[in-house]
């Protein structure tokens, strides 16, 4: 791995040799066969990864991109939409569907917790709601969204069902294709971003649409967008020799490269991995006297947000940690200088995550914070070395 610091954050993510080999090749024209051709691909690729049929979208521009074509095609000025937060990337949506005059309600749940299924339900009846978006795992609270139990909800309420993937994508099932207590109850929308679980560097803005969402698109007029009307790219998706606007060449080669490597992995053993990497890294910084904010039952497999000990200062903490190689993130807003958040998620290997937790244990001794790392060493192998059937 060419990555000299261990970027543990939560996206950008570390990039794989293959990757950096693909984003260095010669640009060459954006209308080119060969160039054509990987774009073919890298959208073929987005499709198997979120099985579907329908239709795939990656352009430039970022996960906040990809959130905004979502509510934008889907939800007209007037109408309404539902928003279930799990912290601040979930509270995004609200502004953002405001300033395309959507009427919008809001179910935020206290940092750390899920909203009910019930309140979801509850709310579902007050109004007549277009779509619903839900955050698969939300990055500011490391709290995942129990989608299995909201997709048959909201699809039952006659909603579509958004899922702002953009820190689970190719880490967590987003598979559209499957039904959840009912033929009908599917995913309608995945949005990401290339540069979490997937391994890609910044960059792309990546949606996937059912056919029931593709609809309604079509049963809208004219729509208050223009870059990220999916009408505009459709003709470069099925054909991308087409022109609509510039795509990022390079990030495209890089992209492609990267879903190759997540396609190869497989989806199956992604899950797993991603989900034995969070309950092992979290088990083990609990042994350091550490709490996750999210109950284990919630937390997510791609990150982890963890208080920190009395006594402990944030900055210091986690500038001793990067003269060790190791960057990770600051939490937000109240939680600012209280926790930190550590990605376990793309690229990350069992090597990288024993040694940051070697690292670790340096760093709070030098702060003043006996700790064992003999405990915390243990707690991760026992975690990864369960075997899964
Ligand atoms: C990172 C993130 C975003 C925003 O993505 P950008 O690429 O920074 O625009 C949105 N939602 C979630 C869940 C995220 O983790």
């Amino acid at each position: 791995m060419k990555n000299k610091e261990y970027l543990l954050i939560p996206g950008p993510t570390p990039l794989s040799e293959e990757v950096y080999e693909a984003l260095g090749q010669e640009i060459i024209g954006h209308t080119d066969p060969r160039f054509i051709k990987i774009y073919k691909h890298a959208i073929e690729l987005t499709k198997e990864l979120f099985r579907t049929n329908a239709e795939a979208y990656v352009i430039s521009g970022s996960g906040t991109l990809a959130m905004e074509m979502a509510i934008v095609n889907t939800v007209s000025k007037g109408q309404r939409l539902l928003v279930i937060s799990h912290g601040y990337f979930g509270d995004r949506f609200v502004p953002m569907a405001e300033a395309f005059g959507i009427e919008v309600d809001v179910l935020q749940a206290k940092w750390g917790e899920q909203v009910s299924v019930e309140q979801v339900v509850h709310q579902l009846k007050k109004h007549d709601y277009k779509a619903v978006t839900v955050t698969h795992v939300d990055t500011s609270t490391a709290v995942m969204a129990n989608i299995s139990q909201l997709i048959p909800v909201v699809k039952r309420a006659g909603a579509l069902f958004i899922l702002d993937g953009v820190c689970a994508s190719a880490a967590l099932d987003e598979d559209m294709s499957k039904s959840y207590g009912g033929a009908e109850n599917k995913i309608d929308i995945v949005l990401t971003g290339s540069q979490k679980a997937i391994g890609a560097p910044p960059g792309l803005a990546i949606i996937a649409f059912s056919e029931q969402a593709v609809a309604a698109r079509e049963s809208m007029e004219q729509i208050p967008a223009y870059y990220t009307d999916i009408k505009n790219w459709r003709k470069v998706m099925e054909d991308p020799g087409a022109y609509f606007a510039t795509p990022p060449v390079n990030l495209i080669y890089a992209y492609e490269s990267a879903m190759k490597l997540v396609l190869e992995e497989g989806m199956e053993a992604r899950v797993e991995r991603h989900d034995k990497y969070g309950k092992a890294i979290r088990r083990s910084l609990h042994a350091f006297g550490m709490r996750s904010l999210a109950k284990e039952e919630v937390a997510a497999p791609t990150l982890s947000c963890i208080l920190y000990p009395e006594g402990i200062d944030d900055k210091e903490f986690r500038r001793r940690l990067q003269v060790k190689g190791i960057v990770v993130a600051g939490a937000l807003g109240e939680l600012a200088g209280k926790a930190f958040r550590i990605g376990h998620m793309g690229n990350t290997t069992p090597e990288m995550l024993e040694y940051t937790i070697r690292q670790m244990a340096v760093v709070l001794e030098e702060m003043g914070h006996k700790v064992s790392v003999g405990a915390a060493l243990k707690a991760f192998r026992e975690v990864l070395a369960v075997e899964t059937v």
